[in-house]
């Protein structure tokens, strides 16, 4: 069993698909961080990634066996992620990675072409969206920074990430749009649970 959530950055994504792996006890597949590791990789002056060496223990995000959870979420990390993930033979390996690890068990898989690229047969897919304020709104405070800076950012990274010639940032076919502006976390993890049949 597969569920696809997709959406742009700020949507509430990460916390919300942990939750809902949580909720129904299945495992959780961060994509994001696979590229945040290729753009620490690349950062590190390694030319591509080996898809082979990311790794997830518990909650912890592993290269080449070194615990880079925290290491993958500085704002450089962030601009190279979506720069690295514009490269073709990045995003092949990534993904052919990604569907090796979900091809056995339960999943909850968080991204922004996991039911458009990765995994269309997804039995679920959700597609969560926020309003542009709301989304800064998050980020900044998760961050503590400036929501001003935050929007500028955010609007930046939107046109980077839609600009790979992928259908990112743009529901699947048969994907449920969600919109989580005014609703809290509960509500969201509520409302995908409710959809994954059992
Ligand atoms: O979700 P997160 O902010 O961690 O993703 C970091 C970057 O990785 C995104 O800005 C995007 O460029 C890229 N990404 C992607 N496809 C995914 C997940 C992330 O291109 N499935």
């Amino acid at each position: 069993m597969l569920v696809a959530i997709d959406g742009p950055a700020g949507a509430g994504k990460s916390t919300v698909a942990r939750a809902v792996a949580h909720a129904l006890g299945f495992t959780y597949l961060d994509t994001g961080a696979m590229y945040r590791c290729a753009a620490l990789a690349s950062l590190r002056g390694a030319g591509t990634v080996d898809a082979a060496r990311i790794a997830f223990a518990e909650d912890r995000v592993l290269l080449d066996g070194e615990d880079v959870t925290t290491a993958i979420r500085t704002p450089g990390v962030t601009e190279r992620a979506s720069e690295v993930a514009a490269r073709p033979e990045v995003r092949e390996a990534l993904i052919a990675r990604q569907r090796e690890l979900i091809a056995g068990g339960d999943w909850v898989a968080e991204g922004r072409d996991i039911a458009t690229v990765v995994a269309p047969d997804a039995e679920v897919k959700v597609f969560l969206t926020a309003s542009p304020q709301e989304r800064a709104r998050r980020r900044a405070a998760e961050l503590g920074a400036d929501a001003g800076v935050v929007a500028r950012e955010l609007a930046l990274r939107d046109e980077r990430d839609s600009g790979h010639g992928r259908t990112t940032l743009h529901p699947a076919p048969g994907a449920t749009p969600l919109d989580t502006t005014g609703l809290s976390i509960d509500e969201v993890v509520q409302a995908i649970v409710a959809r994954v049949p059992r």
